[in-house]
């Protein structure tokens, strides 16, 4: 599974990075993907992450 942020609709509520902080961090202005490859044991938790997304702004494929 491959995870990235729309950077245009993130509004940095730090939603992502403090549930999956081994995927998403806290940029300068917005979140970022430091795992655009996400392990198989915490796909279900970047689900969940792009499901709680206020701005849904985490897209996965
Ligand atoms: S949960 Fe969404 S809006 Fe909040 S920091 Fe993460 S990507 Fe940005």
């Amino acid at each position: 599974m491959k995870v990235k942020i729309d950077a245009d609709l993130c509004t940095a509520c730090g939603l992502c990075t403090d549930s999956v902080p081994q995927v998403f961090k806290m940029g300068k202005d917005v979140a970022e993907v430091i795992a655009a490859d996400v392990p198989a044991n915490i796909e279900g938790a970047v689900k969940d992450a792009a499901s709680d997304c206020p701005a849904e702004a985490i897209l996965f494929s």
